[in-house]
């Protein structure tokens, strides 16, 4: 049987077992969350019998109070309904957005390619061991004299096709990539542990997949452990909205253990088939377009660089930009040290040739010529000394708030951070009913505990921005957004945070400033700089006086004049700033009326 026929198989399996869930009068499907007046709704009973019967299960819910998916599960029974969990999103519904944002310039002549898949999931759940087992379950490919050679990614062949494996796992790389315009995978595995079950990391690998709009795998591993209880992941992933085939969902979810390699072939085949359903494509016959997916400096080597080829092929003695660095292919190997003299989409490969160490996530591009290549470098250097300048980062909430009134966004992205699990639902809930027609709140990511570089990193890949309620961003953290430009809200009243983003969605937000006093001046003499306009030279008393700045006029006390520093000057120079300890003579916008021994107040506004 074909793998498509197989696929159309599994899918009209799925529906036969979704439909009579579905149809038959007993089943509700309820979403993560919901309130008791909803809950009610759906079944078509009063709030007060739902009340009632919560509370005797000891819970005590008024009728705008939301409960969770669980809860609700334990009382539908008594009302004659069977509760099935909301799915998220679809696999279909991933792979449209997917297209959607994979924009290339590939056109011509289209042939279908190997998928790259990416390992995500909890720490310890086996990650690392699966991506092993998977290697070395498909020795049979390998030559005799080829020595596994780690370079960042590897392939293997099930059947006569090829996948694709990105041999750093977790979410933080996926989305670091992402971070930087990258968008290399096609398919996520999550590895749950079977003995462990669904653990923080494996809830926001799911989440960062479905930002990113790739569809997952699911990968129960440690199946050998006599704990193993594959039922309890299944029911803890469908609580997500990430529900099973044999559920009625649309994930592939299968057993494996990484440790006695069992269930790797038929994980490898099921990815076989979503691949295909994703019809995955490129033009082989025109100039190569990848990104680098590790590089390092070797100390014989020079440059090395992992290149995956996304579309075209890769040869010999081809030019080369990336970035700010170009070069030429002297060499390429794969990841069993063969060489090779050509590379076809979906391909890692090692190059050899390259002027500097690229950055992991820069895309490469091999020009006409070689001359073509240097002149890109040389804009990719300039462009790059640009962007330090101005880096581009996601918009605060405040410019998204102008931005909606201008009808310009549609989207709210948001992350939300917690103190504890409890404040996640009736916030999110609340949020989530702010969406209007025009524009839509985005929950990328819920989670409690601290704010991490990760949530972070998801913010900067999904033009997004993260809210915090009673939680703190974590050192790291807190410096990536500074440099990212990542708008990071720190609440400690939910009302504050919901009415924030309200005025966000209807377009009233504006930006509020804070005052930084900057330092002090004294007044020592005062002069006519021409027949209006006088300067008084000044003794910097504390801090420092800088052109532009605020300044406020103090005599006895009191405030008598506020503006700007006009004209700074030390020695008959303009100058910037001036510092403690010095003297310079100032200017003082729109005012003339001075005094010696006024003191200025110099400060500045900062957003925040
Ligand atoms: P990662 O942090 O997700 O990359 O996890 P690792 O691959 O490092 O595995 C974490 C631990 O779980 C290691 O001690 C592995 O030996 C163990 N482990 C991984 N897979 C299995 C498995 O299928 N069965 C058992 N029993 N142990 C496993």
């Amino acid at each position: 049987m074909s793998a498509r026929r197989k696929t159309e198989k599994k899918v009209e399996a799925a529906q036969a077992k979704a439909e009579p869930a579905s149809k038959s009068e007993g089943a509700i499907t309820i979403p993560a969350s919901l309130t008791v007046k909803q809950l009610a709704d759906l079944m078509g009973v009063s709030a007060v019998e739902v009340i009632k019967k919560l509370m005797r299960q000891g819970i005590m819910a008024s009728i705008n109070q939301v409960i969770d998916y669980q809860t609700a599960a334990t009382i539908t029974p008594d009302f004659g309904y069977q509760a099935l969990a909301e799915q998220g999103p679809t696999q279909a519904a991933l792979l449209a957005q997917r297209r959607k944002r994979f924009v290339e310039d590939d056109t011509g002549a289209q042939k279908p390619r190997p998928a790259v898949v990416t390992i995500m999931g909890h720490v310890d759940h086996g990650k690392t061991k699966l991506l092993d087992a998977i290697r070395e379950t498909n020795v049979a490919a390998t030559e005799v004299g080829e020595i596994t050679q780690h370079i960042g990614a590897y392939q293997v062949e099930v059947h006569g096709q090829k996948i694709t494996f990105l041999d750093t796992p977790g979410h933080e790389a996926f989305t670091a990539m992402r971070a930087r315009g990258a968008q290399v995978t096609d398919t996520a595995i999550l590895v749950v542990a079977a003995d462990d079950g669904v653990m923080p990391q494996t809830i926001e690998a799911i989440d960062h997949a479905r930002a990113a709009g790739v569809p997952i795998v699911v990968a129960i591993n440690k199946m050998d452990k006599p704990e193993a209880n594959a039922q309890r992941v299944k029911q803890q992933l469908a609580d997500l909205g990430v529900v099973c085939e044999e559920w009625g969902g649309d994930v592939v979810c299968v057993p494996v253990s990484a440790k006695k390699k069992e269930g790797i072939s038929d994980l490898l085949e099921n990815l076989l088939i979503v691949a295909e359903m994703e019809e995955l494509k490129a033009n082989p016959e025109r100039r190569a377009i990848g990104t680098v997916i590790e590089a390092k400096l070797d100390k014989s080597k020079g440059p090395l660089a992992t290149v995956l080829v996304q579309i075209g092929t890769l040869k010999m003695g081809d030019p080369l930009v990336i970035g700010d660095t170009w070069g030429k292919v002297k060499a390429m190997f794969n990841d069993r040290g063969k060489r090779l003299k050509k590379a076809e989409p979906a391909t890692p490969v090692e190059v050899l040739g390259l002027g500097s160490v690229p950055q992991a996530g820069d895309t490469f591009r091999v020009t006409a010529t070689e001359r073509e290549a240097r002149t890109l470098a040389q804009r990719g250097q300039e462009e790059k000394r640009l962007a330090t300048l101005r880096p581009i980062s996601p918009p605060r909430l405040t410019e998204l708030s102008s931005q909606i009134r201008e009808g310009q966004v549609k989207e709210l992205n948001i992350i939300l951070k917690t103190d504890v699990q409890g404040s996640i639902e009736p916030i999110k809930t609340s949020l989530e009913r702010l969406s209007i027609d025009e524009v839509k709140v985005n929950i990328l990511h819920s989670g409690s505990g601290s704010i991490t570089e990760g949530d972070v990193l998801l913010a900067l890949a999904s033009r997004g921005i993260i809210l915090g309620f009673n939680t703190r961003p974590e050192p790291g953290a807190k410096q990536m957004a500074e440099a990212e430009g990542i708008d990071i809200r720190l609440y400690e009243v939910i009302y504050n945070l919901v009415d924030d983003v309200e005025r966000a969605m209807k377009g009233m937000l504006e930006p509020t400033y804070v005052e930084v006093v900057e330092g002090h001046a004294e007044v020592r003499a005062i002069f006519a700089a021409s027949r209006r306009a006088k300067v008084v030279g000044v003794y910097v008393s504390d801090g420092k006086v800088a052109r532009g700045a605020g300044a406020r006029i103090i005599r006895h006390g009191e405030v008598v004049f506020e503006s700007t520093v006009s004209s700074l000057r030390r020695f008959k120079e303009d100058a910037k700033e001036v510092a403690t300890g010095f003297e310079c003579g100032v200017g003082i916008e729109g005012y003339n009326d001075f005094e010696i021994g006024d003191i200025i107040e110099l400060y500045r506004r900062e957003r925040q």
